[in-house]
């Protein structure tokens, strides 16, 4: 009897085990993930962004998002040249942010990179020193965080080119070698053909694809990579002065004449004027070359909005008559035959996304001029009315931004009215912002082998 109250007991027991382990198994592990924190520090604004991964899956692709974006309160970092004493408190408030994003236990193991880009480049060629400072204090003010801080560097042009590739097409899906039978289902019409990236900032502009011809007659526009198994021969250029802001002032240093202080611009509204200082102007190295003595310290644009006018005083902007290979962009600058679909991502989105021009998959060059055309025509008090929340800066100068986007596509790329298609104006690729940033946290994080893992990770896993 003994035995079997013993036997009795020890089931229950077992039992008991049993449910007690199902039950911890059942309960959720504690999340094993890893963030990052990248700087961008672009000509006319800073942004943060925070990224998130599972630890155990960092070397697949597609499985690091953006988990919150910051905007910096007030200009590009290379406006605080003489004034770096307030850098520190121009940081603050996203840092901390990102300290209360991020949870404490994190915090030490956590990478933070600061790239800075165009506004930079040109402040360095300037004056390196004072670039250089502005860097120094930068550094110190990240180090005084409780986060892994790796660095604050100006980033090249062809670094800005190939990162911003690499995130449209990780964001994408295309370095996953995705199996057989998936191709032939629901992935059936996709091609892992890679995207080309197209990006336009305020004081450059990059662009970057895989051309059919593998043999380029300029090594300095190429790269190379190895990602997830696969060779990548890229051609890249980054236009410094040709991003939107710096293109402007080109402009306007190109068509103004010592006679007369004001200037009639076709690309700004009708009714719209704005003074400017003749120092602001030739302050930037863009301008340089159209300096000339004026005999007057400030000028006034007038707007007359005039679509085909202002395209024409654009266009002059990219000097096409010489070219040393068989083909060029503009400036002398190689550019082989375009290959595939292209992303345009940053100002080429922020112009489209306002002219209400993103919501077809495709757009056609003719719907795109049309309405550019239509926009430009009308008078600014009547956009003042309509857009009276729109930052007045980006409103006044929309007409300017988006015959600059049609020139550079037609006249700088040489993209025509039946490739126009290729062109996606894209903002975000699951979440996450298209830019440079995340390609440049993935190449430091050795987040991106060159081989192939050995378990073949699944599309957006
Ligand atoms: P960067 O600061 O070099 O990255 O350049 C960003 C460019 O986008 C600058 O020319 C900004 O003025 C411009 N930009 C940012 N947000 C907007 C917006 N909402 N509408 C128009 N342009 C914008």
């Amino acid at each position: 009897r003994n035995i079997l109250i013993i036997l009795g007991f020890s089931f229950i027991m077992a039992v008991i085990a049993l449910i007690a382990v199902g039950l911890t198994q059942n309960k959720a592990l504690p999340e094993n993930v890893k963030y990052g924190i990248v700087l961008d520090a672009g000509s006319s604004h800073t942004t943060l962004y925070i990224y998130k991964w599972p630890a155990e899956k960092e070397n697949d692709t597609g499985v690091v998002n953006q988990i919150h974006e910051c905007k910096v309160k007030g200009p590009g970092i290379s406006q605080y040249a003489h004034k770096t004493s307030d850098l520190d408190i121009y940081l603050t408030a996203c840092m901390e942010k990102a300290r209360k994003v991020i949870p404490i236990s994190q915090h030490h193991e956590t990478p933070v990179y600061l790239g800075a880009t165009a506004g930079m480049r040109l402040l360095r060629l300037e004056n390196e020193w004072v670039a250089d400072n502005v860097l120094a204090v930068i550094r110190d003010v990240l180090d005084s965080y409780p986060f892994d801080f790796r660095g604050a560097r100006i980033i090249s042009g062809g670094e800005e080119g190939a990162y911003g590739w690499i995130t449209v097409n990780y964001l994408l899906g295309k370095f996953t070698k995705k199996l057989r039978w998936l191709n032939l289902m629901s992935y059936g019409n996709e091609s892992q053909e890679t995207y080309g990236a197209l990006d336009l900032g305020g004081a450059s502009t990059q662009i970057t694809f895989v051309p059919q011809n593998q043999a380029t007659e300029s090594p300095q526009n190429a790269l190379y990579f190895r990602l997830y198994g696969k060779d990548y021969n890229v051609y890249t250029h980054s236009f410094l002065c040709y991003g939107k802001d710096q293109a402007l002032l080109q402009k306007i240093a190109k068509d103004i004449q010592a006679t007369n202080r004001t200037i009639q611009d076709p690309c700004f509204n009708h009714g719209y004027s704005r003074v400017m200082n003749v120092n602001d102007l030739y302050n930037s190295t863009c301008t340089w070359k159209f300096k000339k003595p004026l005999p007057f310290n400030q000028l006034e644009i007038l707007g007359t909005g005039n679509f085909e006018e202002c395209q024409k005083s654009v266009i002059a902007l990219f000097n096409t008559s010489q070219c040393p290979y068989s083909r060029c962009a503009f400036n002398e600058i190689f550019l082989p035959q375009l290959q595939g679909q292209f992303g345009a991502f940053s100002a080429y989105y922020y112009v489209m996304k306002f002219l209400n021009l993103t919501s077809e998959e495709t757009l056609s060059q003719e719907k795109m001029i049309d309405t550019i055309k239509n926009f430009c025509s009308r008078p600014w008090k009547e956009l003042k009315m309509n857009f009276g929340d729109v930052k007045e800066k980006y409103l006044s100068e929309y007409c300017f931004s988006g015959t600059y986007i049609i020139s550079l596509l037609q006249e700088g790329y040489h993209f025509t009215p039946d490739n126009w298609k290729t062109i996606h104006f894209m903002g975000q690729i699951r979440d996450t912002d298209v830019g440079w940033t995340l390609g440049y946290m993935l190449n430091l994080t050795n987040m991106i082998p060159a081989e192939q893992p050995m378990s073949t990770p699944l599309p957006y896993s």
